[in-house]
């Protein structure tokens, strides 16, 4: 058994330590960023909202001999020969992904969720059609028909927003703006909106105004298939997502899931209409972190990322930090810092100085504009994969409420640094917790020889 597993695990990574070697000799600038950028990741503390550390099962997949593979075309469909075993891979995939959410189509060649965004524009509209979608500023994303994006320019777009006192999306609007303007699509979903979206109340809107759904999921839909939020996919005409914020997979992918009517639309419209040949190595590392994904580990590590949210809203409120709409249900936060007189852009400096990773976020209603924006975003998918829990994130929240009342004492920034690195001392990227016993296991027997 142990000997099998090796012997796959060896012919999986191409990449030999002797090749390793030969970069440091022959490209000595770029293997010391390298290194650097991954001592950088050990170092801090990871709270931007989009990133995770992939599995380690994603990652051995990424840059297998798959990479290689022109697969032009869908399964039984090429345009080169030689596909039979990425056709199995890719067909593994749709299915693992079908049976995860229990959707009737899935389509899982789009190289981001931005192109799977623009593509699926593409299957459903004509340039001019009217859509509507969350304004970029109260929580949405640019592939939602921002102006500088390319569905800004081609569609006729309407925004909703969050309510002034709620900061959360007013329904009665959409409702009101859905009636007058009779879009063809609406969209749900955000970047920067850090409650549960009520796809059903969506719905009821689009089939009132005879729109179809879209729901955007990006950011949570790792907690979606662990199902510790509520799924958009029985409500939607569309799902979207990509792999690599709460699902902890590989970047430079996305999924697309729809119903039956629309999938011969939506394939052609990724391919031919807008990619060529997929990355067959990304859709295999996906397989896995679907199988992955139905596995009891990462509903805990769902659970955890909750409530390790919860944790660090509860720091950063004990510290008088305000949060939009005052909390979460989901991994993301966003604080408001203006009460501290800072900018999203300065409160994100100084946090890093103090080895604390985020992004500067524009707000509801912001009065700054958004490169320096009022908000700073976080999330706890990326320190929940290393390990941290509930009482590390409320420490983490005070800490940061801490230096932003005293941004310009050194004192207290060295201090909270060295507390910072103490936290992340020894800790991996990818804690033991989330791999299955049986793995481990096998990983850890004295007999093998990875
Ligand atoms: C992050 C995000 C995307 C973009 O994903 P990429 O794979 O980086 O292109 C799309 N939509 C939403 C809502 C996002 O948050």
């Amino acid at each position: 058994m142990s000997d099998e597993s090796t012997t796959i695990r060896g012919r999986l990574n191409e990449v030999s330590p002797r090749w390793q070697g030969h970069l440091a000799i022959d490209d000595p600038c770029l293997v010391t960023l390298v290194e650097a950028e991954s001592r950088r990741q050990e170092d801090s503390i990871t709270l931007v909202a989009s990133e995770n550390f992939s599995s380690p099962r994603s990652r051995a997949l990424e840059g297998s001999a798959l990479a290689d593979k022109n697969a032009e075309g869908y399964p039984g469909k090429r345009f080169a020969a030689g596909c039979e075993y990425v056709d199995a891979i890719e067909g593994l995939a749709i299915a693992r992904l079908k049976e995860l959410f229990g959707c009737e189509h899935a389509n899982v060649q789009a190289m981001s969720a931005t192109i799977a965004n623009v593509a699926l524009l593409q299957a459903v509209l004509k340039p001019g059609d009217p859509i509507l979608s969350m304004r970029l500023t109260d929580g949405g994303h640019l592939s939602h028909g921002a102006a500088f994006h390319t569905s800004g320019r081609l569609y006729q777009v309407r925004h909703y927003g969050v309510g002034k006192a709620t900061e959360r999306i007013d329904m009665d609007e959409v409702r009101h703006i859905a009636k007058a303007t009779k879009p063809k699509l609406i969209i749900c979903g955000g970047s920067s909106y850090p409650r549960n979206i009520d796809y059903a109340a969506f719905a009821d809107i689009a089939q009132e105004v005879d729109a179809l759904l879209w729901a955007d999921i990006a950011h949570v839909a790792g907690l979606m298939a662990a199902r510790v939020v509520p799924s958009a996919v029985p409500h939607a005409d569309f799902v979207t997502s990509s792999t690599h914020k709460t699902w902890r997979g590989p970047r430079g992918g996305s999924v697309l899931m729809c119903r039956q009517e629309w999938g011969h639309a939506i394939d052609r419209a990724v391919f031919p209409g807008i990619q060529g040949a997929p990355k067959m190595d990304i859709i295999a590392a996906r397989a896995a972190l679907f199988k992955e994904t139905a596995e009891p580990e990462f509903a805990q590590y769902s659970s955890a990322v909750l409530e390790n949210a919860q944790a660090l809203a509860e720091g950063l409120r004990d510290e008088g930090v305000r949060l939009v709409t005052g909390g979460t249900d989901t991994h993301l936060l966003l604080a408001d810092v203006t009460d501290f007189e800072l900018s999203g852009l300065e409160a994100e400096q100084l946090l890093t100085q103090a080895g604390i990773t985020t992004n500067k976020n524009v707000i509801p209603f912001d009065k700054q504009p958004p490169s320096l924006s009022s908000g700073v975003r976080m999330g706890s998918a990326a320190m929940t994969t290393r390990g941290l829990g509930r009482s590390d994130f409320l420490h983490i929240g005070t800490l940061i409420g801490t230096l932003l009342r005293n941004p310009t004492d050194d004192g207290v920034r060295n201090r909270v640094q060295a507390i910072l690195a103490e936290m992340v001392e020894g800790l991996p990227l990818f804690s033991d917790r989330w791999l299955p016993r049986r793995s481990l296991a096998v990983i850890d027997a004295p007999t093998s020889r990875v």
